[in-house]
C-alpha cells in the first residue's frame, strides 16, 4: 500500500462506517426481508478494503448487495456484514473501454456509453440493477449477456487484496460467471464496446428495449425478475404456466399474470417467506407435471 493510501485508511474510523442492526427492505426490489447484523456503504476503495479486513479479522461473514433486484432477503435477516455497492459509482471512458465501479446502475452506464458514441449494450436498456450485479449473474436477454463485453474485472478478496480478472476465451454460459463460483467483491468493470457515430439511433434502440419491458408490465409491481432459470431448450415461464400456476398467490405473493416466471408482490404485508413458499409450490407443480427440477435464478440471501 503506498503512503498516501495508508494515510487515507488511517483517517477512517471503522465505527463510523459500520451500522449495526440495519433494515435491508429499502435496498431490495421486493422491499421485503429483515435486518443485516451490520451494514456498510463504502464510497472508496480504501474504505472498502478497511471494511473487508475488519470483517475478515473478526471472522464475520460478508454479503454483497447491488441494487437488490435479483435477491430474496430472509425475513430473519442476514448474518454478519452486508456491503451495499451503490456509493461506488464512478466511471471513465478510455477509447472503446467503458470503465465503471460496481455500484453504477447498468441503465445509467448504457446512457453514458451512448453519450460517448459507444454502443453494444442497448438491448439491455431498462434492465434493473448495477453493473456489479449484472457481471456476477451474467445478466442479459436472449440477444446478449454482459459477459460478452467484459475486457477485465477488478475484484477484491476478503482480505481487501485487489486482483484483475480477464475472461479471455471463457465462454459466457447462461447466467453463470467466474464470480458466482468465488466469494469476491467485484469492484470495477471494463467493458469493450464499439464506436457508433449515430448516437441518436443507439438511444432509440435502448429506449425501445426499456419500453418493451414497460409494456410487458415488468415495472408494474415489485419483483426480482425471473424466479427460475430456463432449463436447456425450454422456457421456465411456459412450464410454470402449463402446470397451472399462473395468477396463483400466497398472501399477496402472486405468479405474475404477464409472465409466469415472475413472482410479483401485490400487498404491502407480503413477506419474503410468502414469496419463497410460492416459488416452492411452482417448483413442485412443474416437477409433478414434467419431471423437471427448476433451478432458482433469484439468489436467496440471509438466514433461510
Ligand atoms: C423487473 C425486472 C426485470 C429483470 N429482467 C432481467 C433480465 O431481463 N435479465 C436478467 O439477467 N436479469 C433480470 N432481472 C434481474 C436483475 O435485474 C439482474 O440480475 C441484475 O443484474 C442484478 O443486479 P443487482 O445490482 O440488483 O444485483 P443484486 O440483486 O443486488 O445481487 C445479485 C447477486 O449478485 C451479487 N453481487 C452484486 N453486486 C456484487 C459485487 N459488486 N460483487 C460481488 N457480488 C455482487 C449479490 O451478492 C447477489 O448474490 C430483472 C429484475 C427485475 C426486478
Amino acid at each position: 500500500m503506498n503512503t498516501t493510501i495508508r494515510k487515507e485508511v488511517e483517517k477512517i474510523n471503522i465505527d463510523e462506517v459500520i451500522i449495526p442492526h440495519a433494515p435491508l427492505k429499502a435496498y431490495t426490489s421486493y422491499r421485503t426481508g429483515g435486518e443485516a447484523d451490520f451494514l456498510s456503504i463504502p464510497s472508496s476503495l480504501e474504505e472498502l478494503r478497511l471494511i473487508l479486513k475488519w470483517a475478515t479479522t473478526k471472522n464475520i461473514p460478508i454479503t454483497v448487495l447491488g441494487a437488490g433486484s435479483n435477491v430474496l432477503v430472509s425475513d430473519d435477516g442476514v448474518e454478519g456484514l452486508v456491503i451495499l455497492t451503490h456509493s461506488l459509482h464512478e466511471y471513465h471512458i478510455r477509447g472503446l473501454l467503458c470503465v465503471a465501479q460496481a455500484g453504477l446502475p447498468l441503465d445509467t452506464l448504457i446512457n453514458i456509453a451512448i453519450e460517448h458514441n459507444l454502443s453494444g449494450l442497448e438491448p439491455l436498456g431498462g434492465l434493473p440493477g448495477t453493473i456489479g450485479g449484472a457481471v456476477w449473474g451474467n445478466s442479459g436477454t436472449h440477444e446478449l449477456t454482459i459477459t460478452s463485453y467484459i475486457e477485465w474485472v477488478d475484484y477484491l478478496d476478503k482480505n481487501g487484496e485487489l486482483f484483475r480478472y480477464y475472461p479471455l476465451n471463457e465462454s459466457a454460459n447462461y447466467r453463470t460467471s467466474f464470480f458466482k463460483e468465488h466469494s469476491y467483491f467485484i469492484y470495477e468493470v471494463a467493458l469493450r464496446l464499439y464506436f457508433n457515430k449515430n448516437s441518436s439511433l443507439a438511444r432509440l434502440q435502448k429506449e425501445e428495449s426499456r419500453l418493451k419491458r414497460l409494456h410487458k408490465g415488468q415495472y408494474d409491481l415489485p419483483s426480482a425478475g425471473c424466479m427460475f432459470k430456463n432449463p436447456e431448450g425450454l422456457s421456465a415461464g411456459r412450464l410454470i404456466e402449463e402446470s397451472g400456476c399462473k395468477s396463483q398467490s400466497i398472501n399477496g405473493a402472486m405468479v405474475s399474470p404477464h409472465h409466469a416466471n415472475f413472482i410479483v408482490k401485490t400487498k404491502q404485508e407480503t413477506t419474503s417467506r410468502d414469496i419463497y413458499e410460492l416459488s416452492e409450490e411452482m417448483k413442485q407443480k412443474v416437477f409433478e407435471k414434467n419431471n423437471i427440477e427448476l433451478e432458482r435464478e433469484v439468489h436467496l440471501i440471509g438466514r433461510w
